[in-house]
Order: structure tokens, then C-alpha cells, then sequence
């Protein structure tokens, strides 16, 4: 299941690099203003100083959001976005759990203390909760992404609000063992990207901030994943910052993620962290 979009060439090779003492700096300094203006509500983000290895990437910074103030988001679609600084990216992952690759995901993430936000698919997270769980468990925001990432463009407006609700359900059910249609994270993208005036409607009467993108890799074509890296660093080198979309569910992103986080990392990026602005309601969470 793949988002639609362009098709683009291959970019330039691109480096990677040793040390950074004036990187370490800055991000600590980051890292101790963010710790500062971050209520102990949030979720502590993963900080470069406290990852167990050595000279990771890191987060940066928590960016609170909701609809109230940022509705929809992504350039690709709308014509805001996330208020970023330069050379800070938010990092998201579409249509999984997908447990041959999100695991790999995962993995990378942690290996770099990195947090991301994971759109999921409905019917998967129904499939695989224990997954759903680990992302939640790791830190990671869980976004939602429809039940069966069916297009919602041209079908029945009672029908779109169905695909919707009930992934949201089952990605709550999977995460918290009780299927409710207010999501406790309330972000959400649409398959494909492609909204309707009815569903946008919709979703910003419920308090839902709608996720587009700024740029993303075009993971759903089929290349290498040394040209999918190659690809998004150059776009990365144009956009300098945003909302970046990848998929959890390819095997040539899991392959290319660590290599995109180290460049990420020795060439002064800084990941930030998006999480809802209201803390997500106790709804009896299971263990
Ligand atoms: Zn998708």
C-alpha cells in the first residue's frame, strides 16, 4: 500500500563526516532550553545526552500541535505547515505496522534515540497490537491512517467517516485494548493524501490536526535503498527543513534509515519530536 505521488530522479552522492564538537554544543544547548519550556505532561524526549551510546542524533525538541492552531499541515497539500527552525525535520512513518520492516524502523530509531510519529493503518494494528504497543512503549507518536488505506476521494461521505472511525478504533484498541473513535493522539493523514472538503470538515470538527507532507522519498518507487537515501538528502538540501514522509512498511527505507539518521547527524539536523497538545486521556489503559 503506497501514498501517492511523483515520481522523481536520483540525487547527488553525498558525505558523511567525523566529529562535530560545535554540533554537541548546540544541541545540548537545545536540549536544556527544550527541557525548560517542556511540561512534565509530555513525553520526555529521547536527548542526544541522554542516549546510552555516545555522539547519537538524538531529539531535539517536543512540538506540541493541535487543530486549534495548526488544522492541517504539510506543503505537499496545504499551504502551512509545522513552524520549524532551520535544518529541523519531523520524521513520519506511513502504513504500517508492518512487522518484517517497522521492527527494522524501530530499531534504527533507537539506535539514534530519534522519535518519530507513526501513521498507522487500522486493519494492520488490528493484526499485529503487540507492535502497536512497542512503537507507543518506545516513545514514538502514533497517528492514524484509515482502517484499510482505502481512497477516500470518491466514495460516500458515510463511507469515508467509516474508513476513518474505524481505524481509529482498532489503532485504539490495539494500543489500549478498547476501541475508541476519539483518538487519544488526534493526528491523522489520509491515504494518498487525498482529502475531500467534507472529510477536512470533518476531521477539524473533532479537534483531528491532518498530517500532509513537506517532501518526502518516494519510497513506493522502485530503487535502490542507496538512491533512496541519495534521493532524499538531496531533497532534504533543497527543503532544509519539514515534515518528511517515509514508509515504515518498505523494505528499502528500513534499509536506508541509518544511513539517513548518521547524515542527519553529522550534518546538523535536529529531529523534532510532534506530540498532541492536551495530554491523551486515561481511558483504562491496559499493560
Ligand atoms: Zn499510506
Amino acid at each position: 500500500m503506497i501514498c501517492r505521488a511523483m515520481r522523481s530522479s536520483t540525487g547527488e552522492p553525498h558525505q558523511i563526516h567525523g566529529q562535530r564538537p560545535q554540533w554537541r554544543r548546540r544541541r545540548l544547548t537545545l536540549a536544556f532550553a527544550a527541557a525548560i519550556v517542556t511540561p512534565l505532561t509530555a513525553p520526555a524526549p529521547a536527548q542526544a545526552a541522554d542516549c546510552p551510546r555516545k555522539d547519537t542524533l538524538g531529539t531535539s525538541r517536543l512540538l506540541k500541535v493541535d487543530a486549534a492552531t495548526f488544522p492541517r499541515v504539510g506543503l505537499k497539500s496545504f499551504p502551512e505547515t509545522l513552524p520549524l527552525q532551520d535544518k529541523e525535520v519531523v520524521l513520519t512513518f506511513d502504513d504500517g505496522p508492518w512487522p518484517p520492516t517497522t521492527t527494522r524502523i524501530l530499531q534504527a530509531l533507537a539506535q539514534e534515540c530519534v522519535h518519530a510519529t507513526f501513521f498507522l493503518i487500522g486493519k494492520s494494528a488490528s493484526e499485529h497490537p503487540g507492535l502497536v504497543r512497542r512503537i507507543a512503549a518506545e516513545g514514538h507518536t502514533i497517528g492514524h491512517h484509515t482502517w484499510s488505506h482505502r481512497s477516500l476521494l470518491r466514495i460516500p461521505a458515510k463511507d469515508a467517516t467509516a474508513e476513518i472511525d474505524r481505524g481509529i478504533a482498532a489503532d485504539e484498541k490495539a494500543l489500549h485494548g478498547i476501541a475508541t473513535t476519539p483518538p487519544s493522539t488526534p493526528f491523522f493523514r489520509f491515504p494518498g493524501f487525498e482529502s475531500t472538503p467534507e472529510t477536512l470538515d470533518l476531521l477539524q470538527g473533532r479537534g483531528i490536526v491532518v498530517f500532509g507532507a513537506d517532501f518526502w522519498a518516494s519510497d513506493w518507487d522502485e530503487m535502490t535503498p542507496k538512491q533512496e537515501l541519495d534521493l532524499l538528502i538531496k531533497r532534504l538540501k533543497i527543503a532544509r527543513k519539514g515534515i518528511i514522509l517515509l514508509h515504515d512498511s518498505k523494505a528499502r527505507t528500513a534499509a536506508m534509515l541509518p544511513a539517513f539518521l548518521r547524515y542527519l547527524r553529522d550534518n546538523d539536523y535536529h529531529v523534532v519530536h510532534v506530540v498532541p497538545k492536551e495530554p491523551a486521556v486515561d481511558i483504562g489503559r491496559t499493560p
